[in-house]
């Protein structure tokens, strides 16, 4: 049976926000400040935060805590289906902290969620925003077992910052991950920041990079520092020149690209998704 869409209001929003925090589900719009949370809110879109708050990794430019795993709440995934099915959202995007401390890396716990979600409410849309799972391609293969609609995975920035705002991670690795999962016939998507002190020739050819491992869908948004402790903001980038990152990813062949100040890589993700 069709799930009734259900009109969300401003005032919403608050309860929204209140929802997730009083139930014990984390959001990764809420975790990062992300500035867009108003507006995804509001078109029954959010990103979910499974696997704890806390991340293994460092980087320098993101807000989600670091350095205390916690143990896996194997309710977590029931728990975030209800609320899917109880706030009426038609497409939620799943993400997690990077856990290199787990065997898998989370694998069977982005599994088990998409599966949960995708029993209680048959026709929502689940787009997964995974980490590299340090390139393991048994974890890579537990997640798309379970038929995410959408496989994601964030490159944030040129590879010549990775050792600077991103460690731990690596860029090579990263482009395997979407390559791989393209491979086996998934939507795959994946998003950069500017503003982090890449030259344009960085970011021309990280597109061109992206564009090799057959990717369906490219986000490119400005990096806004999330605290004054946070790594700065390098440069502001005008519309016009978010506008020729997207020309030239059109261009070199990427299908779908959404390129803007305010563009993340699971905003309006239910909207990106119809490609
Ligand atoms: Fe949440 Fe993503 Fe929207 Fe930000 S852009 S509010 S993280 S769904
Ligand atoms: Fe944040 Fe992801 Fe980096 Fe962890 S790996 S610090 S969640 S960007």
């Amino acid at each position: 049976m069709k799930q009734k869409k259900k009109k969300i209001t401003v005032s919403d929003i608050t309860l929204l926000k209140k929802y997730f925090g009083f139930k014990g589900i984390n959001t990764i719009c809420q975790s990062a400040k992300c500035p867009n949370i108003g507006e995804c809110f509001k078109k029954r879109t959010a990103t979910f935060l499974i696997l704890g708050e806390y991340c293994t990794r460092e980087c320098d430019f993101c807000a989600v805590e670091k350095y205390n795993p916690e143990l896996v709440d194997i309710n977590e995934p029931a728990k975030i289906a209800k609320a899917i099915k109880r706030l009426g959202l038609s497409y939620s995007v799943i993400t997690s902290v990077t856990r290199d401390d787990l065997s898998d890396g989370g694998a069977e716990h982005f599994a088990k969620t998409i599966n949960e979600i995708k029993t209680l409410i048959p026709e929502s849309k689940v787009e997964v925003l995974v980490p590299d799972f340090l390139g393991n391609t048994k974890s890579i293969d537990i997640v798309l077992n379970a038929k995410p609609d959408v496989f994601s995975h964030n490159l944030e920035t040129v590879p010549a910052l990775y050792g600077k705002v991103r460690k731990g991670a690596d860029y090579k690795r990263s482009l395997k991950v979407l390559r791989y999962a393209k491979a086996a016939g998934f939507k795959v998507k994946t998003g950069i920041m500017l503003g982090l002190g890449e030259t344009e020739t960085q970011v021309f050819e990280t597109i061109e990079d992206i564009k090799s491992t057959n990717i369906d869908t490219l986000t490119i948004g400005q990096y806004l520092a999330p605290t004054k402790e946070h790594y700065p903001v390098i440069r502001e980038y005008s519309p016009a020149e978010f506008k020729t990152m997207e020309i030239f990813a059109v261009s070199s062949g990427i299908k779908q690209v959404a390129s803007g100040r305010y563009v993340r890589s699971s905003y309006l993700a239910e909207e990106n998704f119809c490609i």
